[in-house]
Parts: structure tokens; C-alpha cells; sequence
């Protein structure tokens, strides 16, 4: 099916298989194991000589069409779900990595990212160097003869940094190193990172796909060997598995990804411009703006600028939190690919618990916000965030 159809069609038709009931609409199955014939057939299913369900922890049938449909849209031989986003990167690297190995990671992932590698990780002996997103030579330069893999994040949060991944993958693939790519922010819809050369594409479903802010959920995508072998063999053994419940209310979502996360890019290309044209603004970050360092690059690589805009307000924190105080409508969380439009504001959240040092390295300023654009009215968000930035500074 994959070959055939555009991703439009995968995204609503990809994966499904029916049961005897011949039910249109993707049957949930809400059950932790699955009853054999007989004796030989519970052995048979167990030394895998014949395929179907087992267990939920490792085969769970409505999983199983979430697994089909995400690897059909981001042209993946093989899909494992995880039970959030952070799981999908710990299953990762405790699929595909040992005590001793060292990874290159870029220093502008995601904080809970960061923290995995540095708190958790190198308890158990696994070594990371973080780099810039930006800077292809300094990948190079960080490869040791351990170096197993390369993560990066891109468009990057808050800041909106492009990676160039193919640029990127081409080094991972001279250092005969694995590039995975967290695809959080662009989806599928906008940017394929396995055609661009990476190696694992790594998911929160959290975000964009689930799309309206209900379930936690995750995902490992590749070649077969890679995720099956490795990945699969954490999972099934470890358990960080995705619900069938999520799996099932993720799946709904992937069916209307593309509507959304067209229509949430061009609304948040709009607000990027007018943030622009605002005297109290000082600067706007968001990739489709001709302004943005890596303009070129973001246009060549997604499809457009996403649905993430961040931006500095004249007057530093006090300034900032008073936008963020004066909104009505827009909701103050640190979620983002809702429906429901967020505002954030990353030095006192999700980069508060870091040093000044380390914000400011991040470039993480007090007056930045980061808006995670939704599917309301764009003169609602423009009226609702206009009555604080006229108030600031
Ligand atoms: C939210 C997020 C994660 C973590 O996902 P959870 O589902 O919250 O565990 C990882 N990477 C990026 C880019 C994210 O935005």
C-alpha cells in the first residue's frame, strides 16, 4: 500500500486490518493477552513460527495499525511504539547501545533529553558530547572511535534551529555511526528525515500526532534490523509500551495530521510576520521568515516553517510575563501541536531549572516566548496576544 498511496491517503487508510465483524472505523482491542487454540499453538506463536498477538506488553493488534500507519507516512520499513516520547529515546539507546559507547548529541534538544543522557545514561556508562545543531564540523570533530550514534532535534525548541540532515547524515555515515532524528516538530507532513539519509526517526506522539493534547505516546522508526533487532528487544522485555487506548486515539489523530499541521504552519507563518512588524518585538525566530539564519536550508529540507513560533520581547522577564498574563484565550502550558493554541515561556519553565550560564548559551533570553500555534481564528490569537505586547516595554 505504501508505494501506491500519498501520504493524504496513508494517513487514513494505512494499516488496517478487520476483524470478523468487518468494522469500518479501527477496532480498539482492550486486552492485556490473546487465547490460543490449543497447546501447540501457544508454542508455535511463542518460538514466533507463526505470527499473531501474544501479550499487549510486545503484540497488541489497534498498536499494531498505529505501528503500520506511522511507518507508511514517514517511509519506514519498521515502527515500534513507545509509551511516550521519552521512552521511544530510552528504547532506543538501550536497544542500540552499551556501557563503554559514546553519542553525539546536538545541546539543542529537548530538556528532558538532555537530562536522560547526562543524569541517567552515563550512570550506566554510556558517554555524550552535545554540539551545536547548527555546526556540521563540530559532529565531525566530537566522533571517537565509541561513537555509535548521532541525535539531534530539528526545527529545535525554543529557538527554532535547523540541522542539516543530510549534510549531518553523511558524516554519521563515513563514521559508520547511526543518525537518528527526533521529527517531533515537523511530522511526516513536513519533513522525512529517512529520505534525507538518517538512519532512526524517534517520535512524541504527544505532540502533533494525537494533535489535541489527550494522550502520551512515542515511537521508534527504521530499517528492519535496526528497530526490530534492537529496539523490539528492549521493549518487549523492558515494557515501556504504548496502550492500545493511546494507540487507538493516536491513530484517529494521524487521520487529520496533515489538515492540521498545514493549517497551524500557515497561521503561524502570519503571526511570525506581524510579530515582526511589532515595535515592542526585539526579535522573531520561526524558519519560513526570510530573518531566520537557516531560511535556505528550512525551505529545502520541510515543507514549510511548522507550527512553532518564538519571540523576544522588549523588557525582559516582566515584559514577557505580562503577555503571557494578558492572554485569555491562548492556554499558559508547555505542550505544544494542540488544536488549542499554548504560550511558554522558557526561562522560568522548561529552562529554569538550568543555569543562567547554560540559558544564555541556549540562548534561551528572559524576554523570549515560545506560542505553539493552534487551529483558532489568527486575528483571535493576534487580538489576544497584542494586549500584552502593547502593554510591554
Ligand atoms: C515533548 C517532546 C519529547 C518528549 O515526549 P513525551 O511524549 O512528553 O515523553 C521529546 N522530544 C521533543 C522534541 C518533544 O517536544
Amino acid at each position: 500500500m505504501t508505494d501506491k498511496y500519498q501520504l493524504d491517503t496513508l494517513a487514513v487508510r494505512a494499516g488496517i486490518e478487520r476483524s470478523q465483524f468487518g468494522e469500518h472505523s479501527e477496532a480498539l482491542y482492550l486486552t492485556s493477552s490473546f487465547v490460543f487454540k490449543s497447546a501447540a499453538q501457544a508454542a508455535e506463536r511463542f518460538a514466533e513460527r507463526e505470527q499473531g498477538p501474544i501479550y499487549s506488553r510486545f503484540t497488541n493488534p489497534t498498536v499494531k495499525v498505529f505501528e503500520e500507519r506511522l511507518a507508511a507516512l514517514e517511509g519506514a520499513e519498521c515502527c515500534i511504539a513507545t509509551a511516550s516520547g521519552m521512552s521511544a529515546i530510552l528504547s532506543t539507546v538501550m536497544g542500540l547501545l552499551k556501557a563503554g559507547d559514546h553519542v553525539v548529541v546536538s545541546q539543542s534538544v529537548f530538556g528532558a533529553t538532555i537530562q536522560l543522557f547526562v543524569a541517567i545514561l552515563g550512570r550506566f556508562g554510556v558517554e555524550s558530547t552535545f554540539v551545536s545543531a547548527t555546526d556540521v564540523s563540530a559532529w565531525q570533530r566530537a566522533v571517537k572511535p565509541n561513537t555509535r550514534l548521532f541525535l539531534l532535534e530539528t526545527p529545535s525548541n525554543p529557538l527554532t534551529e535547523i540541522s542539516d540532515i543530510a549534510a549531518l547524515a553523511a558524516v554519521a555515515k563515513r563514521a559508520g555511526v547511526l543518525l537518528a532524528v527526533d521529527n517531533c516538530f515537523c511530522t511526516p507532513v513536513l519533513q522525512k528525515p529517512l529520505d534525507l539519509g538518517a538512519d532512526i526517526v524517534i517520535h512524541s506522539a504527544t505532540k502533533y500526532l494525537d494533535g489535541q493534547g489527550r494522550v502520551l505516546g512515542g515511537a521508534v522508526l527504521g530499517k528492519r534490523d535496526v528497530i526490530r533487532q534492537g529496539v523490539l528487544g528492549f521493549l518487549r522485555t523492558a515494557g515501556p509500551t504504548l496502550s492500545a487506548f493511546n494507540a487507538w486515539v493516536i491513530l484517529k489523530g494521524l487521520e487529520t495530521l496533515k489538515l492540521r499541521v498545514e493549517a497551524q504552519s500557515a497561521a503561524a507563518l502570519q503571526l511570525a510576520r506581524w510579530l515582526e512588524q511589532q515595535p515592542q518585538v526585539e526579535r522573531v525566530y520561526y524558519p519560513g521568515l526570510p530573518s531566520h539564519p537557516q531560511h535556505e536550508l528550512a525551505m529545502r529540507q520541510q515543507r514549510n516553517g511548522g507550527g512553532i513560533v518564538s519571540f523576544v520581547v522588549k523588557g525582559g522577564k516582566n515584559a514577557a510575563w505580562n503577555v503571557v498574563d494578558n492572554t485569555r484565550l491562548i492556554s499558559i502550558t508547555a505542550n505544544l501541536g494542540d488544536t488549542k493554541t499554548t504560550i511558554t515561556h522558557p526561562a522560568t519553565t522548561t529552562h529554569g531549572r538550568i543555569t543562567q550560564e547554560a540559558r544564555d548559551a541556549a540562548g534561551v533570553s528572559d524576554g523570549l516566548l515560545r506560542v505553539g500555534v493552534g487551529l483558532e481564528a489568527l486575528d483571535d490569537l493576534r487580538a489576544d496576544l497584542l494586549r500584552g505586547i502593547s502593554r510591554s516595554a
